[in-house]
């Protein structure tokens, strides 16, 4: 069982059966959503969120887009998460998803490489620091701990599960 950050995007939140179509393949591939909120994101959190672009030729373009309008955020949970998430979301850029993976949510709801409709973690640590972004309460170890998918802290739950 694994976490990770699911945004779906601006432009796809403004059209409710591209917004539908999403949250049935989210339902089908059996994600369970442990959390999610609908919030236009401030400039400091699309920031910190896309630091890694800052600089990049399209990060202008890509900061106004994601401030645009309400994007969704879920915080998804599934076996393989982040690797699957990712499967369904497709490539990058839209000439790449509509192309070569019509099938997948880019593929299908990309309009542009900036507003290709949705956002995935790329690894563990990146979900982590992305969920504490936009639920800064939310414990990703709690979490799994609740929900017994990790084994107890040698030593200091043992106490506590006998
Ligand atoms: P991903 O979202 O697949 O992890 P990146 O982390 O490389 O992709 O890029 C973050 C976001 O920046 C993309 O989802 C897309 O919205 C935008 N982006 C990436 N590359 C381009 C590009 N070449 N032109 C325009 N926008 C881009
Ligand atoms: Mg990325």
């Amino acid at each position: 069982m694994e976490l990770t950050l699911c945004i779906i995007k601006p432009h796809v939140v403004t059209a409710p059966h591209t917004l539908k179509a999403i949250k049935d393949i989210i339902i089908l591939n059996n994600f369970h959503i442990v959390d999610s909120l609908i919030t236009a994101m401030t400039k400091d959190q699309v920031e910190v969120f896309y630091n890694e672009h800052k600089g990049k030729f399209f990060y202008n373009r890509l900061v106004t887009q994601m401030r645009s309008g309400p994007s969704e955020i879920n915080i998804l949970a599934r076996e393989d998460a982040i690797r699957k998430w990712r499967e369904l979301l497709g490539p990058t850029k839209v000439y790449t998803s509509r192309f070569s993976h019509p099938d997948t949510i880019r593929g299908m709801y990309g309009i542009s490489d900036t507003r290709n409709a949705a956002h995935g973690s790329d690894s563990p640590e990146s979900a982590a620091r992305e969920i504490s972004i936009f639920f800064p309460h939310f414990s990703i170890t709690k979490w799994l701990r609740d929900n017994e998918l990790i084994s107890p802290v040698p030593g200091r739950n043992a106490r506590a599960n006998r």
